[in-house]
């Protein structure tokens, strides 16, 4: 972009953490200033050194700061002259999906970075969506949506019909909430009650319906993306089987499930899918894809997803650049043919959690933190060695995605990667996705969504009938010996930002590539 004029002069950045970290970096590679926000327990936080500005919201839960709509809007009107904000990128999780809240950026005279509003809320109730794709004929898991204050009889008799084991699902559902998976009639009626409760304090919306559970499925979804001039296209896919609690921890492209005709169908009904909702921005249109390869419509995600970056990787491209593009009403600049993915891309997220308690979230200070660098390796973060990690957010503290000529590469050099990045101060998922690396169906691509529960045992540890390569663990632990005395040092260390505007710019380094 040097010498344009940028598409526009100042965005803020609705959300904090690694994403806050990667919008920032394309928006200021754009020649965008980006403003961030900041609860007090982030008032230090990577995402605000790294910011051209920061506006500070009292408080630290996130329904005070990160999801308080009025507050943010009201906000960044007081922001001085010369720094009024044009448009909003929301990242994902927070106000993402919200569909009130990019109608009231709209209202605002914002460019809200994303879907309509009306097609986020329509597509963010699982119930509307799926009538949707059932009137078009998309291929839909057998399921049951009760009318509201269905009675008991009817959910068990639905679920008869539909066959045991069936999934309890929230309406309004995500993030894995909401949703049982039940195994027989005597289970059924509380567990609709515990996910209706579930669902209505997660969400507000205590709706629920009912699914066939598909037995060991795969998780394959499609990026989509569109302009404002009706140009749609894919951008392939990313497998996300390796789960746990139905969220994704590894996550790679291509899929080793599909394979050319496969992709290819399922790419031309993720389009289709697309074209019937007038898509404009990126997307992903998530699939579930049974042990006979048969895939069905799970739901569309109106948003960047987390996994985002192993589709830049294989396409070379920013996706984030190309939402700012679409919101500014530029035109797609590739046609379908030109999009050909190079290579391998893996990505493994690193969880601030201990796997051997059922995956409970760990908080602490981060001692020792050093992502390690090479060629092919990028690693997204919104933590510095000496940041604290807190409950009030997300666990996660960084997605590491690797990128190859195949896949045996991509995996070795995750593999060396995950050796030899030191974590210190609290624990981590790090030796369960080194051995999940390591495991022989994860290397042959022969996994399903209950991988993690079945090859590494309630404990997190692996199933005894798999014995890890035990050089990888010594290794990382020798590694952080090693590096341990230095970083307490460094970790007493703290940078300090006197006024919001003095924030931008000197923070430029140590960028993930
Ligand atoms: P959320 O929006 O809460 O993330 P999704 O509908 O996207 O919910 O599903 C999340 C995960 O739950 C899927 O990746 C899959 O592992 C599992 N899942 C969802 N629906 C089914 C189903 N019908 N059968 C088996 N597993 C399912």
């Amino acid at each position: 972009m040097t010498g344009h004029k940028p598409l526009f002069r100042t965005v803020l950045v609705a959300n904090r953490g690694a994403v806050a970290v990667r919008i920032i970096q394309t928006l200021q590679e754009m020649g965008i200033r980006a403003v961030a926000l900041a609860s007090e327990a982030d008032r230090f936080a990577k995402h605000v050194q790294w910011a051209d500005a920061t506006v500070y919201l009292p408080g630290t839960s996130p329904k005070d700061t990160y999801l308080n709509q009025a507050l943010i809007l009201e906000s960044i009107k007081r922001l001085p002259r010369g720094w009024q904000v044009e448009a909003v990128h929301p990242g994902y999780g927070f106000l993402s999906e919200n569909a009130a809240f990019a109608a009231a950026c709209q209202q605002a005279g914002l460019t809200f970075i994303g879907p309509e509003p009306e097609l986020i809320g329509r597509m963010g109730d699982k119930v509307e969506a799926r009538a949707m794709m059932e009137a078009v004929g998309i291929p839909l898991v057998p399921g049951w949506v009760g009318e509201a204050g269905s009675e008991e009889n009817a959910y068990l008799q639905a679920a008869e019909t539909i066959g045991y084991p069936v999934l309890v699902k929230a309406a309004a559902g995500g993030g894995g909430k909401g949703m049982r998976r039940v195994a027989s009639p005597e289970e059924l009626l509380e567990a609709i009650r515990a996910a209706a409760r579930e669902a209505q304090s997660a969400f507000g919306d205590a709706r629920i319906f009912l699914e066939k559970y598909i037995t060991r499925p795969r998780h394959v979804e499609f990026q989509i993306l569109g302009d404002q001039h009706g140009h749609r296209v894919h951008w392939y896919e990313r497998e996300c089987s390796v789960q746990r609690r139905h969220q994704k921890v590894i996550e790679e492209t291509p899929s080793p499930a599909l394979n050319n005709a496969l992709r290819e169908e399922m790419a031309q009904t993720a389009l289709h899918i697309a074209d019937l909702m007038q898509y404009t921005h990126a997307g992903t249109i998530e699939f579930i894809l049974d042990e006979q390869g048969r895939y069905y419509f799970l739901e569309v995600n109106t948003r960047l997803q987390v996994e985002h970056a192993i589709t830049e990787a294989t396409l070379q491209q920013d996706l984030v650049r190309c939402q700012v593009e679409v919101a500014a009403g530029l035109p797609l600049p590739f046609k379908q043919a030109d999009i050909k993915p190079i290579g391998h891309a893996i990505e493994c997220r690193l969880y601030a959690e201990d796997p051997s308690q059922g995956y409970l979230p760990d908080t602490g200070t981060l001692t020792v933190y050093r992502p390690p660098h090479m060629p092919g390796l990028r690693i997204d973060s919104g933590f510095q060695e000496g940041d604290a990690v807190t409950v009030h957010y997300d666990a996660m503290l960084a997605k590491i995605v690797t990128h190859a000529p195949d896949r045996q590469a991509a995996m070795a050099k995750m593999q060396w990667a995950l050796s030899h990045f030191p974590v210190l101060g609290l624990k981590t998922n790090l030796s369960l996705l080194q051995a999940v690396l390591l495991h022989p169906d994860f290397q042959a691509g022969r996994y399903h969504t209950h991988f993690l529960e079945e090859c590494f045992n309630a404990q997190g540890t692996q199933n005894p009938a798999f014995s890890a390569d035990p050089r990888l663990p010594a290794l990382l632990v020798s590694d952080m010996l090693a590096s341990q005395s230095a970083s307490l040092a460094l970790a007493a260390h703290h940078v300090t930002v006197d006024s919001p505007w003095e924030s931008g710019g000197a923070w430029r380094m140590g960028v993930s590539v």
